[in-house]
């Protein structure tokens, strides 16, 4: 198995990437387990603060690096909150104060149009000059009133039109299936298992 380290420390992204970098004979392991210290995410985009975080991973460990960044764009606000979908509405991160003034700042405007972007950044090492970049885009709209109990962030405001559900009212493998992290994983999957 060839070790690969994760740019990131949350437990459910690193389970979703563990399970599809197996097949590849890929061995994910977190940033956490050699003590890699928190990385600036300095940029105004998803690519640059992804290309810094997986650069940074690799420096730290001597291993390939995998990081990901994702956020939700809304075009009647010019893609934001776009980088800044963590921390919207400030620190510290919170959840529902993101959503209220997601809510308030489309009030009364028609055009709810919004995507969720999800970029992937592979380095085979810290000064690689050829990161494999892999992204996926979800569409949707944003409501005024929260639906579902499942997913996090924003999803809850999520519509996806296609399923008339929000992304917090599909299952975990409902959502793994069509959204922007699935399918930037799975385009990343695709690249890697080509080059590898
Ligand atoms: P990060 O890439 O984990 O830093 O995610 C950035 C932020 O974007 C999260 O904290 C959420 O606010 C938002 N976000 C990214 N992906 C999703 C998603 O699948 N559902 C809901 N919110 C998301």
């Amino acid at each position: 198995m060839k070790k690969v380290v994760i740019a990131s420390n949350n437990a459910g992204k690193l389970r979703e990437i563990q399970q599809i970098l197996a097949p590849l004979a890929i061995e994910a392991l977190p940033q956490s387990s050699f003590g890699v210290p928190e990385c600036p995410e300095p940029h105004v985009t998803f690519v640059e603060n992804c290309i810094a975080k997986a650069r940074h991973a690799s420096a730290h460990t001597g291993l390939p690096a995998l990081a990901d960044d994702s956020g939700i764009c809304v075009d009647a606000l010019n893609g934001a909150p776009g980088v800044y979908s963590a921390r919207y509405a400030g620190e510290p991160k919170s959840d529902e104060r993101n959503n209220q003034k997601l809510i308030e700042a489309l009030k009364g405007n028609p055009n709810r149009k919004a995507h969720y972007y999800c970029v992937m950044v592979y380095v085979r090492y810290a000064d690689d000059p050829q990161p494999i970049i892999a992204e996926g885009a979800w569409h949707g709209e944003i409501i005024d009133e929260p639906r579902g109990a499942g997913g996090f962030g924003y999803d809850p405001y999520f519509l996806v039109p296609a399923f008339g559900r929000t992304g917090a009212e599909l299952t975990a493998d409902e959502k793994n299936g069509i959204s922007h992290r699935g399918q930037a994983l799975m385009a990343l999957a695709e690249r890697l298992g080509a080059t590898a």
